[in-house]
């Protein structure tokens, strides 16, 4: 198998395109800026959903679902998210097609069949949700509402890009509804920790944990929390986000509830999301120019083995040797694969699984056998190493370990490196020409000095990180007092 890859130092945007198609992550679709998942992103999709949803249940949240369609009259109950998603809306206004009188063959839409309202394809289910919460709670027993759906969402984004922009998109969308304000924005900080744990632990990938500038907010909410990650061209992408949202959502849908003196109050409430923007980052942040490479805790194949033979005997009794290993590989919990197909070379075989990002890879042959030892290969580091069959089981389950905490050193090395502070607009540019990555500024904290930056640089406020010291200073752009620096950079 031939990769052809462009090298990400050529073109990184390139890459990124060709390397989702080639390993058989996702592929454009006949629909405008939606995506088809093929079954190995899929796969790796899968296991971040299995990883959060266990993530979710230990903190007490269960799973509901809810419709796709928001009638518009409930979609715009809460002004500010209903404005704030108007632009990226697809709308449901009739509900049959007829065959055309004038050209046979050809389907039009039934005038007769206008709907009464429009339907708005969710962008987001707050709506539907809180409407639904108003029969839900009464008293302050029925609090707190942990609930979240896994869902698609529909957002007619512009320029659209697989897994990290795409117009419908999978996603996880938690809502909850809480008695008091501290209660709902412990929740709303407790969930951007489960995603950061998430990104670190299992995606290898390092995040910066902060909340959103006015600007960047999402509509309806009174604080967004976020976690950033560093792509490896240095561009910023927002990974996770969790909002929230005040009375804004109980207020626009009349969630009450009478507290333990018998007092109505209106509920407090957050939500939360993270979608398969996540694949997009996964494959940013660790693969290179040979392919993906996966951290082994979401890998759908963690270790896979090739046979080297030339004859069929060969082959049996390397088969046989190779099912005791799998065997015991197995039983660690490590999803093993032999790949023992006729049909293809071994050097085709490796190209395969170095594109397609297998962790460690396996190769046994007649001298192995002889030797009792195994060829074991990193994809990370695209090192070898002999290993003597007594110490194999150990030594791969090791390995994994060992692979999943360099690849987050080395993304975390990687992140650290490119966070620079400036005192100056001149020494701002100049980062974001050479360098790029988060640059931590000072800013005067009006929304006007976050728009003329944007506007003359592209790069914006990604986040004001939550650990950041208090530090007087002064603006670089405005000279304005400031308390303290954010992190700005080019973002996906
Ligand atoms: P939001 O509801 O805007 O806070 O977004 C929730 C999550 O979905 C965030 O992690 C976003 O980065 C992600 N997201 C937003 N828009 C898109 C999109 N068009 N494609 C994929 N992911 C998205």
């Amino acid at each position: 198998m031939s990769k052809n890859l462009t090298k990400r130092s050529e073109d990184y945007s390139k890459w990124y395109n060709e390397l989702v198609v080639k390993a058989d992550l996702a592929e454009n679709s006949g629909v405008r800026g939606c995506m088809v998942i093929k079954p190995y992103g899929y796969a790796i999709w899968e296991k971040m959903q299995a990883e959060l949803d266990r993530m979710f249940k230990e903190t007490g949240h269960q799973n509901a679902y809810f419709p796709l369609f928001v009638p518009k009259s409930m979609f715009e109950a809460e002004e500010k998210n209903a404005e704030g998603f108007a632009k990226e809306c697809a709308i449901v206004t009739h509900y049959r097609l007829k065959t055309d009188p004038d050209n046979k063959g050809k389907l039009i839409v039934d005038p007769n069949a206008k709907l009464e309202e429009e339907l708005i394809v969710r962008p987001t289910s707050e709506a539907i949700i809180w409407s639904t919460y108003k029969g839900w709670v009464q008293s302050y027993r029925d609090l707190p509402l942990l609930i979240n759906q896994w869902a698609n969402v529909v957002r007619w984004e512009m320029r659209t890009r697989l897994f990290l922009r795409t117009a419908e998109f999978l996603w996880q969308e938690g809502h909850t509804a809480h008695a008091t304000q501290s209660e709902a924005i412990t929740e709303s900080v407790q969930m951007m920790n489960v995603y950061a744990e998430f990104a670190q632990n299992f995606m290898a990938m390092p995040v910066i944990k902060g909340f959103k500038t006015e600007t960047e907010r999402f509509a309806g909410a009174e604080e967004t929390y976020c976690i950033e990650a560093l792509m490896q061209d240095g561009k910023a992408l927002q990974a996770g986000t969790s909002h929230f949202l005040g009375q804004n959502f109980a207020k626009a849908f009349d969630v009450k509830f009478a507290n333990a003196e018998g007092k109505q109050e209106h509920v407090w409430g957050t939500s939360w999301g993270v979608s398969t923007r996540l694949m997009g980052a996964l494959v940013m942040t660790h693969s290179d120019d040979n392919g993906l490479v996966l951290p082994p805790s979401l890998a759908p194949i963690q270790v896979v083995i090739v046979p080297i033979y030339k004859t069929e005997e060969q082959l049996e009794t390397i088969s046989a040797e190779v099912a005791t290993l799998t065997a015991e590989l197995k039983k660690r919990g490590i999803v093993v694969k032999y790949d023992n197909r006729t049909t293809h070379k071994p050097g085709f075989k490796f190209n395969e699984y170095e594109l397609k990002g297998v962790p460690v890879r396996i190769a046994v042959g007649p001298k192995d056998l002889e030797e009792g030892t195994f060829e074991v290969a990193r994809r990370d580091t695209l090192t070898k190493e002999v290993v003597l069959k007594g110490s194999i089981v150990n030594y791969v389950s090791d390995l994994l370990e060992q692979i999943q905490s360099d690849l987050f050193t080395k993304a975390l090395n990687y992140r650290d490196a490119h966070i620079t502070e400036v005192n100056s607009f001149e020494e701002f540019k100049e980062v974001l020409e050479h360098k790029t990555g988060f640059i931590s500024a000072h800013w005067d904290g009006t929304a006007e000095t976050e728009e003329q930056i944007k506007d003359l640089t592209k790069a914006t406020i990604r986040c004001i990180p939550l650990d950041r010291k208090e530090e007087a200073g002064t603006c670089v752009f405005t000279g304005k007092p400031s308390v303290g620096r954010v992190l700005f950079a080019k973002a996906y």
